[in-house]
């Protein structure tokens, strides 16, 4: 190139290249500010990927819990139900509304029409009650779901006879006589205030938890029957949360014959069948 040429690019400059320190400082320092730029942008995408697959593992966590647990307690969960109650009457001296209990025994010589309402287990209940009970377990066997009529009516030798088999056992336990009575009373209900003796009451299993203690309540069995039972007409007799209106402990196991529009009354009210005769009786 020639000098002319040189000094249009250059004019009055001198020609030697940019001070290299400047220069080289500016791109250490840029390599600097790339490699720290590309150190959070790696350090930011492990994060994500981290995140995620914390994210993941929760998910799958979840689904593995939720798997382990419905294959344990085979509870399945029915949406809860309101029921019409236009036309409903409370009748007070309705007989499917009796009550009996510690402290209301049954009437001296109260007789039960019973026929067999579970072949499989031969147990009966009052006929009416044993008409509803067929119906229901076809019903849950549509579902997929068995009941098992374990215990029914039992008339009051039989009553005896269970009473004084579980009053022997604290006798034999060493107890006093008064101590393994009242003992007996509060696990087996003395003759006479048992309302099995009425045939409306039914102890329901399933051929997978046959035990009446509370584990039923985490059957789907017993979920069947929280919400389909009062469309037969029975109602769960001792809930969870009336053990200070009934006197009995929680019993999931033990349906309650009252006819279908008491029973769908009775689940609305939410209220144990000595609280619900007693509100409607005022
Ligand atoms: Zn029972």
């Amino acid at each position: 190139m020639d000098q002319h040429e040189y000094s249009f690019y250059h004019p009055g400059q001198p020609t030697a290249a940019p001070p290299q320190p400047t220069r080289s400082r500016m791109n250490a320092e840029q390599r600097r500010k790339r490699r720290r730029a590309r150190m959070i942008r790696r350090i930011a995408l492990l994060a994500a990927c981290a995140a995620v697959a914390v994210g993941l593992l929760v998910m799958v966590g979840k689904v593995v819990v939720g798997a382990v647990q419905t294959a344990v307690s085979n509870r399945v969960d029915y949406t809860p139900v309101e029921y019409d109650l236009t036309g409903y009457v409370f009748n007070p001296n309705d007989p499917l509304l009796v009550i009996v209990n510690a402290n209301t025994p049954l009437a001296e010589g109260y007789m039960a029409e019973t026929m067999i309402a579970d072949e499989a287990t031969g147990k009966q209940l009052a006929t009416q009650a044993a008409t509803a009970y067929r119906q229901m377990a076809a019903a849950a066997k549509a579902n997929n779901i068995e009941l098992m009529l374990c215990s029914g009516y039992r008339d009051n030798a039989y009553q005896t006879e269970l009473f004084n088999a579980r009053k022997q056992k604290y006798l034999d336990q060493g107890y006093s006589d008064a101590d393994a009575d009242a003992r007996a009373a509060t696990i087996v209900a003395r003759p006479g205030t048992s309302e099995h003796a009425t045939g409306l009451a039914a102890d329901i299993v399933t051929p997978d938890y046959q035990n009446l203690d509370t584990g039923f309540a985490d059957t789907k069995a017993f979920a069947w029957l929280q919400r389909y039972a009062a469309e037969y007409g029975f109602v769960l007799r001792y809930p969870q949360d009336r053990q200070a209106a009934t006197g009995i402990v929680y019993e999931p196991w033990h349906w309650r014959y009252v006819g279908v529009e008491n029973a769908k009354a009775i689940a609305q009210s939410g209220l144990s069948l000595e609280e619900f005769v007693a509100l409607n009786s005022l």
